[in-house]
């Protein structure tokens, strides 16, 4: 499952280096994740980075984006190779 940026965002930016994925890039009114590059950081890191260190609990997991560990893993080695 990809992670999502909800309206909570501050638009602070601290999610967007964090990301091992590049997944992350600023939006009109927020941040925003690219489904197709977020593995929740599976392959890089025990739990998403972006939730981690956003200081407004505005990354949440997201519903639409449901996908196994073995399918986040798989997309994490595809990205890089
Ligand atoms: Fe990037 Fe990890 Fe956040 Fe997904 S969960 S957007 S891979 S930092």
């Amino acid at each position: 499952m990809a992670m999502k940026i909800t309206e909570d965002c501050v638009f602070c930016g601290s999610c967007e280096t964090e990301c091992p994925n590049g997944a992350i890039s600023p939006g009109k009114d927020s941040y925003v994740i690219d489904p197709n590059l977020c593995t929740e950081c599976v392959g890089a890191h025990d739990e998403p980075q972006c939730a981690l260190v956003c200081p407004g609990d505005a990354i949440q997991p997201d519903p639409d984006h449901v996908e196994t560990r073995e399918a986040l893993l798989a997309k994490y080695q595809k990205i890089h190779g």
